[in-house]
């Protein structure tokens, strides 16, 4: 029986991507290996939305490459969003066998004996509206080798692609268009999730808001499936602001295991930087949908995205994010500095700002942000908060458990994963809180 290792890098869609691949490999009769010099197929799933991801991809590759030289006939493939962006270069220049894009894993089986019966450069990267409605994505490998039992959480992919070309994103020109999964496909494959186990589900899609089945959009999604599943938590990623209204806010005041946390990418804090990255909102928008948000949610757990030294941001510019950010006091953000990708509408906006800029920059963001964000983690100090654990801490002897608002806490006391313990905060451990058991309760909410 053949073996594939695969190795992913990137988001949290492209983790769920493997699942897709691992589920096609399974169903053709291969079997995962968490050992490279085991495997006959070696496998990327790759990420285009940093040049640093992808040069890490390529170093990878050299690796795979080194290895296939040692057993003539193992397979080597790029798949996901470097396979559709470098295409057949990947065969030229990098000498891989397969590469195949977000829309083509299907073919994966085909395409690996085709190279074992002698023919190499199988290029597979058609766009098409595929969402692999059908196709349960499987686990990764544990530490031990084997499919996790009792999975606590899952992701559900409800959409693929997205349609607004921000111009510094490369997503839309590699994962192609918006196109929604059925309601009644992601419902059952969340059921058979909570068959397994799962307790804590997230709806994903690139911009899952813009999701849609018919006359359906996705506030009825989230009610759907949180109505179908009331003792599991239901999550969604990622939200673009402009989507986000008060029917959305209203399904999750009103459901009790729809988690109150959003990601709400802000980006920028400027008017024109937001204009220039075709964001679609203003400065205020954004902040009244924050308002929003605490409006009807009153404990909302906020995250963001900020991306700082996108092309003529100025001094002024890069002021006015961070004053945002102590505005919003998000309880945590993912910060990047801009990463200029061949192709997107950031190419032909000047003047570029330097590296070093951008450097000093995004150090003074993470430094106010991290204050931000342990003074929010300090707010919990002496509250009684409910916690699902999800896995053995791998620093210590505790456990990490996940709030209902995704916040990760330490938890001390005997605990197993999928279990719902209430935990008082006692201490914060760098911006960690870290809790002892109080009492185990039934249901989610
Ligand atoms: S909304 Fe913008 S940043 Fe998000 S995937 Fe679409 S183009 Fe990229």
């Amino acid at each position: 029986m053949p073996k594939f290792y695969l190795q992913t890098y990137g988001c949290q869609m492209n983790v769920n991507e493997s699942g897709v691949v691992r589920r096609v490999l399974d169903d053709a009769g291969f079997t995962e290996t968490p050992d490279e010099q085991d495997a006959d197929v070696l496998l990327m799933m790759t990420c285009s939305v940093r040049s640093h991801a992808e040069q890490r991809a390529l170093g990878r590759l050299g690796t795979f490459r080194a290895l296939r030289s040692e057993r003539p006939g193992r397979v080597v493939g790029v798949l996901g969003c470097m396979a559709q962006r470098f295409g057949r270069n990947l065969v030229s220049d990098h000498r891989a066998d397969i590469v195949v894009g977000p829309d083509e894993y299907l073919r994966l089986p085909e395409l690996i004996a085709g190279v074992r019966a002698g023919t190499t450069g199988l290029v597979a990267t058609c766009q098409t509206d595929v969402c692999y409605d059908s196709v349960l994505p499987a686990r990764g490998l544990s530490q031990g080798g084997h499919r996790p039992q009792m999975p606590v959480s899952a992701l559900v992919t409800v959409m693929r692609g997205c349609d607004n070309f921000c111009t510094y994103c490369i997503v839309p020109h590699v994962k192609g268009r918006e196109r929604s999964r059925s309601l009644a496909s992601i419902l059952t494959e969340a059921e058979r999730h909570i068959a397994d186990g799962v307790k804590d589900i997230t709806l994903l899609g690139q911009n899952v808001l813009a999701w849609r089945d018919g006359s359906r959009r996705f506030p009825e999604l989230l009610d759907a499936v949180a109505s179908a599943l009331p003792a599991t938590r239901i999550r969604f990623l990622t939200s673009h602001p402009r989507d986000l209204d008060a029917g959305l806010l209203e399904v999750m005041r009103r459901l009790p295991n729809v988690c109150p946390s959003i990601h709400l990418p802000v980006q920028s804090g400027s008017d024109p930087i937001l204009a220039r990255m075709n964001r679609g909102y203003t400065r205020e928008e954004y902040l009244a949908k924050v308002a929003l948000c605490r409006k009807y949610l009153p404990d909302v757990s906020l995250t963001t995205d900020v991306l700082v030294g996108f092309p003529s941001e100025t001094e002024d510019d890069f002021r006015s994010t961070l004053d945002l950010i102590e505005q919003v006091r998000f309880d945590f953000a993912y910060m990047f500095r801009f990463s200029l990708r061949p192709g997107t509408g950031a190419e032909r906006i000047t003047p570029k700002v330097s590296e070093a800029d951008a450097g000093r920059r995004l150090s003074r963001l993470i430094e106010v942000q991290n204050r931000i964000t342990a003074g929010r983690n300090r707010e919990l100090l002496g509250q009684t908060l409910e916690l699902l654990i999800e896995s053995p801490s791998p620093r210590d002897s505790g456990w990490l458990g996940r709030t209902i608002t995704n916040k990760v806490v330490i938890v001390k006391g005997a605990c197993a994963p999928g279990e719902l313990v209430r935990c008082r905060v006692e201490r914060i451990n760098g911006w960690t809180p870290v809790a002892e058991v109080h009492a185990r309760t039934a249901a989610v909410c």
